[in-house]
């Protein structure tokens, strides 16, 4: 049985339980132990008087941290902390834990990130670390069910690939037998390619693998996207696709999640639809009360910070200039802006999406303009010369997502075992 299965009205019913000792405390005459398991705490009691000599002097010593199971009678306690308590017939030491604990599963001690990361187990084991966790599974189980309910198909696509999707630096060398191959940075062009596969709607969830250099509490070298593509519709289609997802999430992690927010000590609001719209030119502008932005360059951390601060909340920023966005985004008649756009939640960037060039030759094009060779993206312009319709997509940042969600300072909070410049392990 699980701690919330119990309720104060099984009073006198046997029960079994399983899980770790968080806490032991010994009063001479009467013993606690504070179990824990995966949703919550029970208070077990040993009246001296009450239980098997046995049991009680073998309860006492129990190390904190071991896992037990304990089959007990349930008994009402309006001073118990659920109402109840479990008075003992048998303990088990399923497993004895070492001391001193590397680290502290009470909240009493706050801990370094680095130290909790390198004894994940055991932080994971604090309710405030794994409800992230628990609520990170809902929005990954919600943002399926959303998409499935609008006809889309879940696809798996390789994550070791001969090419770059952008042709850029932030890529991981593997090697593949006798030649050299990179980890994906993005499904990018795979997705595309099952537009032209007649798919006409594609989800994929999965890893990312982006060599940055730096580290930032926004950035890490191996994150999870959530990834679509869309054909018969524009970069405006898909914009409104994101944030009714956004809003969805939202309402259904209010709706089953709330336990768990709780814990968290945070109130959620589900945001309003439509997200505002601001254009990449408006945005430099508000950006030049801190900075001046010359049109055509990307929004630095300050200027995203100035926008951020002034707009709050989800907004998209749309219509980039044409030649910071990547080679396969549509641009307007205008060929200088481009269809493409950025959620952002305050100042931090959770999606990237665009209406997609559909045109062989203007693709082409396009790549050759960003330095790049046609050559080596042969197997991608290959299904654009056969009846590719047009289309749209995006790719939203899971960890980002829930980083913006649950207003965590650092996007390794929202992972569970985290790759940075430095963390290669565990
Ligand atoms: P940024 O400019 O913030 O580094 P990006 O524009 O390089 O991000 P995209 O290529 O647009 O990122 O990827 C789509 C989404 O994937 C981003 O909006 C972000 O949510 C997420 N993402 C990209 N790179 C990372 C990363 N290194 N760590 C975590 N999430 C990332
Ligand atoms: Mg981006």
């Amino acid at each position: 049985m699980r701690s919330t299965e119990i309720t104060p009205d099984k009073d006198g019913e046997q029960v079994t339980l399983a899980g770790w000792v968080h806490e032991v405390r010994d009063l001479g005459g009467l013993v606690f132990i504070v179990l824990r398991d995966r949703e919550g705490f029970i208070q077990i009691t040993l009246p001296k008087k009450a239980v098997e000599r046995e049991v009680f002097n073998r309860a006492r010593k129990i190390s904190r941290e071991s896992v037990i199971k304990v089959e007990g009678i349930v008994k009402r306690e309006d001073k118990a902390p659920n109402g109840f308590e479990i008075i003992p017939k048998t303990i088990e030491v399923l497993n004895g834990s070492s001391a001193p604990l590397p680290l502290e599963v009470t909240e009493k001690v706050p801990a370094e990130l680095d130290t909790r990361l390198d004894n994940r187990f055991m932080d994971l084991r604090r309710p405030k670390v794994s409800a992230i966790f628990r609520i990170k599974s809902q929005v990954v189980r919600s943002i399926r069910e959303f998409l499935y309910e609008e006809g889309f198909i879940e696809v798996q696509t390789p994550k070791i690939v001969s090419t770059a999707t952008e042709g850029g630096t932030e890529l991981f060398p593997i090697s593949y037998f006798e030649r050299e191959a990179f980890l994906n940075q993005s499904p990018q062009l795979y997705k595309q390619i099952l537009m032209s596969a007649g798919f006409e709607k594609v989800l994929e969830i999965g890893p990312i693998f982006r060599a940055e250099e730096h580290n930032t509490t926004r950035h890490l070298n191996e994150a999870t996207s959530v990834d679509i593509e869309m054909s018969f519709t524009d970069h405006e289609g898909v914009m409104k696709l994101l944030e009714r997802l956004v809003a969805k999430v939202y309402a259904d992690i209010i709706e089953k999640c709330d336990k768990f927010l709780k814990i968290l000590e945070i109130k959620l609001e589900v945001p309003e639809v439509p997200f505002p719209r601001i254009s990449y030119s408006s945005a430099i502008e508000i950006a030049s009360k801190s900075q001046e932005i010359p049109w055509g360059e990307d929004l630095d951390l300050q200027a995203l910070k100035t926008i951020g601060a002034e707009i709050g909340g989800f907004y998209f920023i749309t219509e980039w200039p044409t030649k910071i966005k990547p080679f396969y985004v549509m641009p307007f008649e205008d060929e200088k802006i481009s269809k493409s756009f950025d959620l952002m939640h305050g100042y931090i960037e959770l999606a990237s999406g665009a209406q997609r060039e559909h045109r062989y030759e203007k693709l082409v094009e396009a790549i050759k303009a960003k330095g790049l060779h046609p050559e080596s993206f042969e197997f991608y312009l290959k299904a654009f010369r056969y009846g590719m319709p047009p289309h749209a997509g995006w790719g939203l940042g899971l960890e980002r997502f829930v980083m913006a969600m649950l207003d965590l300072g650092n996007i390794r909070e929202a992972m569970i075992f985290p790759r940075d410049r430095v963390r290669l392990s565990p």
